[in-house]
């Protein structure tokens, strides 16, 4: 089947444009870590399983750098010194089909490193040499307006728990489950969402 193009996606074919990310770009991608994107983010959804979080998390941080991969700059744009705003632009192209709790997680990601290392005093030597590159690129330490704010999202705990996992899922050779393994639980919320749509769009 052909693969979907990013303008034409719909609730029955993102699953599959996401799948193909994962085995054409992010499988053969490092970024600058020591896995490829694709195991990174297969670990931190092994990770979220193994703490029995709830489905919105797994999915979270198992599509949390899926944005490098669809955004206009090169795939290593950071390694030229440019932030790709791929937290965003990842939350963005999904939020027609996932819950905002998937996409406050990708959103987020980013953020939630630059707070953990402003507040947690040992937290910057936790990160890989990518991630410390990249955070200077994307505007270093929050500062403590930012830390105030960040700390008023209502899903604080979660953004940074994501973040957490992102930190630690980065072990070569680490057995993993596959995509295709995920996409149950990927439909699974994007039949939630469109519920919640059609049944806010009832007229009562
Ligand atoms: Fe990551």
């Amino acid at each position: 089947m052909k693969s979907p193009d990013q303008t034409d996606l719909t609730p029955d074919n993102i699953v599959a444009f996401l799948g193909n990310i994962f085995i054409r770009h992010g499988a053969i991608s490092y970024l600058g870590e020591q896995v490829t994107t694709s195991e990174h983010m297969l670990q931190g959804a092994l990770l979220a399983e193994e703490a029995n979080a709830p489905d919105a998390l797994i999915a979270g941080v198992l599509l949390h750098d899926i944005g490098h991969y669809i955004h206009e700059f090169s795939h290593a744009a950071f390694v030229q010194g440019i932030d790709d705003y791929h937290d965003k632009v990842g939350a963005a192209l999904l939020a027609p089909f996932f819950p905002t709790m998937v996409t406050a997680c990708i959103g987020c990601h980013v953020a939630a490193k630059r707070y953990l290392c402003a507040t947690e005093s040992d937290y910057f030597d936790r990160l890989s040499p990518a991630s410390v590159h990249t955070l200077r690129l994307q505007g270093g330490p929050m500062s403590e307006s930012e830390t105030a704010k960040f700390a008023n999202n209502p899903e604080f705990e979660s953004l940074l728990q994501i973040r957490i996992w992102d930190e630690t899922a980065k072990i070569p050779g680490k057995k993993t489950r596959s995509f295709a393994d995920y996409a149950p639980l990927l439909e699974g919320l994007i039949d939630a969402k469109l519920r919640r749509g059609i049944a806010m769009s009832t007229p009562t």
